[in-house]
């Protein structure tokens, strides 16, 4: 579509970032372009808008910039899920799958409520581990993971399979 193709015009390709063969996709681009930024986040919105959505949750940190304009403009909570050691109250910690090892994500104990509709946001969707780790983080609080959405997919690496398979709706904008 014509929106999707200026969203991937607005993106910026850095290549050997972080290292040697990655062609990174940097959003910083797209979050500077006043256009493109309001089109991302109203293109994200727009199957949620008659949900009734209680809470928007973000992964650190492209995901809070882009989650909490989506949580704004849904009306709707909003909830960080970090890396661990950043959070002051009592947390859930979730163990996720990277390149190389895994790491570990959490979120406040009471960031959600058992039934809660949640839709989980970040940048971008790759071997789709690392949303792996936050869908099974807020369903361990109990969460209704409605969905999950995020500006650009990197199909090859199978991520909105892993997620389809655990039963989340998966909405991408560019790929
Ligand atoms: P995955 O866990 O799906 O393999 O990787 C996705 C995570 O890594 C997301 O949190 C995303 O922000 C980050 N990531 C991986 N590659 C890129 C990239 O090329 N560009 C951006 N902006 N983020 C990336």
């Amino acid at each position: 579509s014509d929106i999707a193709n200026s969203l991937a015009a607005s993106i910026r390709a850095i290549h050997d970032y972080p290292k040697p063969g990655i062609i990174f996709r940097d959003i910083t681009t797209l979050l500077g372009n006043a256009k493109a930024f309001r089109q991302a986040v109203d293109e994200l919105v727009r199957p949620y808008q008659s949900l009734s959505v209680d809470q928007v949750a973000g992964i650190e940190a492209r995901g809070f910039i882009l989650g909490g304009a989506m949580a704004h403009q849904l009306s709707s909570g909003f909830v960080p899920i970090r890396k661990k050691g950043k959070l002051p109250h009592q947390t859930v910690r979730m163990a996720y799958s990277l390149e190389y090892g895994t790491d570990e994500m959490e979120m406040h104990v009471d960031a959600v409520k058992p039934g809660d509709k949640v839709i989980l946001c970040d940048d971008l969707i790759a071997t789709g581990g690392t949303a792996e780790g936050a869908v099974k983080l807020l369903r361990q609080l109990g969460a209704d993971v409605v969905s999950a959405c995020f500006v650009i997919d990197l199909p090859e690496l199978g991520g909105r399979r892993k997620l389809e398979a655990l039963g989340v709706e998966v909405r991408t904008l560019v790929a």
